[in-house]
């Protein structure tokens, strides 16, 4: 299709295929009620998800220091930023009208991303499966951490395609359990995560192309390798029950905040999108926890709206943005990914509010107003996130929806995604 008649599906793509930031508004947005009952998964696979992370549990804490205290949940912190409204208030103009917060993903024990989740459940599901055909797990899950059970899981490998926070979670964890592991990495990935990889036990394969070849390539050498499994970041369900997971957890942890989600007391939550499993697990979730009260907006970087594309076009994986002349090139290289995933943006097509688009410089002036403001440091791709409580003043769509008051009572969350593991020197850089 040529981009004449693209921009004829939908205007948008004239600026998308320009690199201008945009702000978004999808107009098939649905009652969850209407809208339930018809996709592909359900409540009960998340509740089946979060089952499976508590089995898990004590084996994680015996083997992972770090989740100790929380007895082995892998589970970030929800953290007001006043100042950080203030600034975004004063030097962007933002109308944030009621608390802003930041989900600590960045924080995630293991692999320090928001991959911590679905990465690490995917591993944890595909063991479990393994180890119950095989007859070695009963009920004691602690069975993996016996130099035995590694020994045996030596045989099998697991490769996923990465552009570096993927590879980190799945490589961390599938070391853990004794895999062999293979991550498949494309140009985009940081040389830090490489080593860290490979100081971990991880074969890293890296191509000269984006993430999109580097999946592809992953999944032909997947193939071609007995014994392995390939974790498909572009049509994984486990991946993205993982994410949703996120949700029940945040419901007690709003709660614990005093921040009431209803009709007149709405919450706007952004988050960053590369191929989409990420913000559409952890919305799926949230529209099953928060339904109508929760406004779900997607947040990509200028060179990569991959998501938005494919939605505004409904084209989704069909189409990716070299099509409409982009080089899928960003800092935030968590969100560098040119194709969105397969099955995530039909999903998503009733679900989400909006999306927003965001550039290289801004990513990096939202990146220091946070340090300068509350002193946290998250990574670039993270950043694009904070474009959704600036923009939403733009939202018109939503503001009417939601009438001038609730707007005003809105409470705000930033998925913060990925930035504890970077290393200080990366980080001076950034923040330079
Ligand atoms: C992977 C990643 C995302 C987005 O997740 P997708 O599942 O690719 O949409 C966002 N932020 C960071 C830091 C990431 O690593």
């Amino acid at each position: 299709m040529d981009l004449q008649s693209l921009i004829r599906s939908d205007p948008v793509i004239a600026d998308l295929a320009n690199a201008e930031e945009v702000v978004w508004e999808n107009s098939s947005v649905c009652l969850f009620s209407r809208v339930k009952d018809r996709l592909p998964l359900a409540e009960a696979d998340i509740q089946d998800a979060e089952e499976r992370l508590f089995r898990f549990a004590p084996f994680l804490a015996m083997r992972f220091p770090e989740t100790r205290q929380a007895q082995g949940i892998i589970e970030s912190s929800l953290t007001e930023i006043p100042k950080m409204k203030k600034a975004l208030q004063e030097q962007f103009q933002a109308e944030i009208g009621g608390r802003l917060f930041l989900k600590r993903d960045d924080l995630l024990p293991i692999a320090g991303s928001v991959k911590a989740r679905g990465g690490i459940y995917e591993v944890l599901k595909h063991t479990e499966d393994v180890a119950r055909q095989n007859g070695i797990l009963k009920d004691d899950y602690t069975v993996f951490a016996k130099e035995k059970t590694r020994r045996f899981f030596s045989r099998y490998a697991i490769h996923v395609g990465s552009t570096g926070n993927l590879g980190l979670s799945i490589g961390i964890m599938s070391a853990a359990i004794g895999y062999r592991s293979v991550v498949h990495m494309s140009s985009d990935a940081k040389q830090w995560k490489k080593d860290l990889l490979r100081k971990n036990g991880v074969t890293v394969i890296e191509y000269a192309d984006d993430y999109s070849r580097a999946v592809e390539e992953g999944r032909k050498k997947a193939a071609e390798d007995p014994g392995s499994y390939f974790v498909d970041d572009e049509n994984s369900k486990e991946l993205f029950l993982g994410y949703a997971v996120s949700a029940l957890r945040l419901r007690a942890q709003l709660a614990k905040a005093g921040v009431a989600v209803d009709e007149k007391h709405p919450l706007i939550v952004t988050i960053p999108c590369g191929v989409g499993g990420a913000p559409g697990g952890i919305t799926f979730g949230l529209k099953h926890v928060f339904g109508d009260h929760v406004y779900c907006i997607f947040a990509e970087p200028v060179q990569a709206p991959c998501m938005l594309l494919g939605m505004a076009s409904g084209l989704h994986h069909e189409i990716c943005v070299q099509d409409i002349g982009l080089s899928g090139k960003t800092i935030a290289d968590g969100l560098a990914v040119g194709r969105p995933s397969g099955f995530v943006g039909k999903v998503m097509e009733k679900l989400i509010c909006g999306m927003v688009t965001a550039d290289d410089e801004r990513m990096l002036a939202y990146l220091r107003l946070l340090h300068r403001s509350e002193g946290i440091f998250i990574e670039p791709s993270s950043c694009a996130a904070f474009q959704g409580p600036v923009m939403a003043k733009h939202m018109n769509k939503l503001r009417n929806r939601l009438g001038e008051k609730p707007m005003r009572q809105a409470s705000y969350i930033v998925w913060a995604t990925g930035g504890s593991l970077v290393p200080e020197k990366e980080r001076e850089r950034l923040l330079r």
